[in-house]
């Protein structure tokens, strides 16, 4: 039997910049013939961090009621979970984890967003780039790839090679290499996401190459879409299980914050 098909990253617009009831991301789903979801919206983190692009602290309580609404609403139909797109920054650890501990989390993504107080991935700050030599921001950003495996904190690395976004690609690969290793050490899965096939890169996170090099190193993907629509729920969810299935990958889910399949 085929492992169930999940879109295990997607979001709401409790964080500000999402559009559609968490029950259309769920009929979306549905209509896409998806078996379940798990909806990961990105988790509140301290004022002062970031503060537009996620739901504040004191709205956590509507979202996973919001969520559980959904479960009731479609039981037996589609398989609805919870989760948080949580963020790693040096120094909001304590934070995070007073946060993951309040509620039954199924399934909590670790993405890294930022270099110092620089959005990368924030279309109004593309031009930094201009001003970063690439070897150094990926060295930079995969250091912190590696501290967000090794911070316990998460099930997952968000988007793996985000700094691609608007087509600045990783000029030698060699950090990569090593937030793998640091990956598979850790027992922690990649979010496949295919949002980056929206994106100018035109390529899925992670790309090709780093799906082949992390399932040779055992470790396993969730399909993600990153939707922060419903029509975006399930996007290019065949392409992306054959660039898993061209390189021996393993597709898994989580519930209750323990890996299946
Ligand atoms: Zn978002
Ligand atoms: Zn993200």
């Amino acid at each position: 039997m085929a492992s169930p098909l999940f879109d295990s990253h997607m979001h709401t617009p409790l964080c500000g910049h999402a559009t559609g009831t968490p029950r259309e991301y769920a009929q979306a789903a549905l209509d896409a013939g998806l078996d379940g979801v798990c909806f990961t919206d990105h988790a509140p983190m301290p004022a002062w961090y970031d503060a537009p692009w996620r739901m504040r602290l004191d709205q956590l309580d509507e979202y996973v009621q919001e969520v559980r609404a959904v479960q009731e609403a479609f039981r037996g139909r589609l398989d609805v979970r919870l989760g948080l797109e949580a963020d790693f920054h040096p120094g909001t650890e304590r934070f995070v984890a007073d946060l993951l501990a309040r509620y039954d989390w199924d399934y909590v993504i670790g993405s890294v967003h930022y270099l110092g107080a620089w959005g990368f991935d924030n279309p109004e700050f593309v031009a930094e780039y201009d001003w970063r030599a690439l070897p150094d921001l990926y060295r930079d950003y995969y250091a912190l790839v590696e501290g967000a495996a090794r911070s316990g904190l998460f099930d997952s690395i968000g988007h793996l090679d985000l700094p691609k976004k608007f087509g600045h690609r990783d000029p030698d690969g060699v950090y990569a290499l090593h937030a793998l290793d640091v990956i598979a050490d850790a027992g922690l899965s990649l979010d496949f996401n295919t949002a980056g096939w929206r994106k100018p890169v035109a390529e899925a996170y992670p790309a090709p190459d780093l799906t082949r090099l992390a399932a040779e190193r055992g470790i396993p993907f969730v399909l993600g879409s990153d939707a922060h629509a419903p029509a975006e729920v399930g996007f290019r969810f065949g392409e992306a299980l054959k660039q898993i299935q061209d390189v021996n990958g393993r597709v898994v889910t989580y519930q209750g914050r323990v890996r299946h399949g």
